[in-house]
């Protein structure tokens, strides 16, 4: 199995004394992809991309793009000759801690996509950071996905597969083992995911059509992220009965901040006896009581729009994988 060759920056002895903006010390590798994405200014970003194929990834200014070929050993994988450095976070947590662990996904404020190629010239793709750190509370671990500006949901994707083994308990030395060393929040069981990159496509001849997805900053919302498209989303019913199906939600625009809520209704076809049309106008009155208290302005206490304060009860339900994130209504 190929390995990526050259220095190896990860053992112990390294001083560390960039941070990061979350305040976390960063690895020789990690300040070096730091320090070179930085360096792609924005003028430089903004000539590429201009210059750039019309709909290519090249003409997406957010992304970095690195085009001379460098080494970074944390792109390839193997079971079979794992590299010593790196770790696995099982072993340090029960079964149920992993199976439980509940996961927050935040945007993160200072990283960016960034397109980069291998040593052997392979284009590779990070678009997002994974951690294991302690939760806010205290009370215990939580999984924290960061997406850099730009990230689709292929970055996204990738991540919620290695939360979705690691909670299985695969172990995979794919993981480095932080301390307190490296951020003062951190603890003796905080992990950060090393193989964040992908194997990707020239970014100069090709098209991704993954959509864009950004962090859920709504407090009152039961999606944990969203597609450009999509909606935050209070409350949902979708009723299927004889001659008759409805679905009615409360939704608000991810993009106009003042924008309020509102009551979304779905009707096709709707031939119902008097209790259907009882149930179809229940229903549309919860939603509307569910509408109007969510608009109602909010006097006292602020509600908390950082989405690392999000510890509740939602955030600490396993992933439901098999539907969209945003189709889970709020108890
Ligand atoms: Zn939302």
């Amino acid at each position: 199995m190929a390995r990526g060759v050259g220095a190896h920056e990860h053992g112990s002895g390294i001083l560390m004394t960039k941070k990061n903006a979350l305040g976390a010390a960063v690895t020789a590798a990690e300040g070096e992809i730091l320090e070179r994405t930085n360096h792609m200014s924005k003028l430089a970003r903004r000539t590429r991309a201009a210059g750039a194929r019309p709909g290519t990834i090249a003409a997406d200014r957010r992304v970095a793009i690195i085009d001379e070929p460098e080494s970074r050993d944390s792109i390839h994988y193997s079971d079979d000759a794992p590299i010593a450095s790196y770790v696995s976070p099982v072993a340090a947590f029960t079964e149920e801690e992993l199976e439980t662990m509940p996961l927050v996904v935040v945007d993160s404020t200072t990283s960016r996509v960034q397109v980069w190629r291998g040593p052997d010239g392979t284009w590779y793709r990070r678009g997002s950071w994974l951690r294991i750190q302690p939760r806010p509370d205290g009370e215990g671990s939580q999984f924290k996905i960061l997406l850099c500006k730009g990230a689709n949901l292929d970055d996204l994707e990738g991540m919620l597969q290695v939360v979705k083994r690691t909670r299985a308990g695969h172990r995979e030395q794919r993981w480095e083992k932080r301390g307190t060393d490296w951020a003062t929040w951190a603890d003796d069981r905080t992990f950060t995911f090393a193989f964040h990159s992908r194997p990707y496509a020239d970014p100069y001849t090709h098209v991704d059509r993954s959509p864009d997805v950004v962090a859920c900053t709504e407090p009152l919302c039961s999606a944990r992220w969203h597609e450009s498209w999509d909606v935050h989303q209070l409350d949902r019913t979708e009723v299927e009965m004889a001659g008759a199906a409805y679905e009615v939600r409360v939704t608000r625009s991810i993009d106009a901040v003042e924008s309020p809520w509102a009551v979304e209704v779905h009707i096709t076809d709707f031939i119902g006896t008097p209790g259907q049309v009882a149930a179809l106008v229940s229903d549309l009155q919860w939603m509307q009581e569910a509408c109007k208290r969510a608009n109602e302005p909010v006097a006292a206490d602020p509600v908390p729009t950082v989405a690392d304060s999000r510890t509740g009860p939602e955030n600490a339900a396993p992933i439901d994988w098999a539907s969209s994130p945003a189709a889970g209504a709020v108890a």
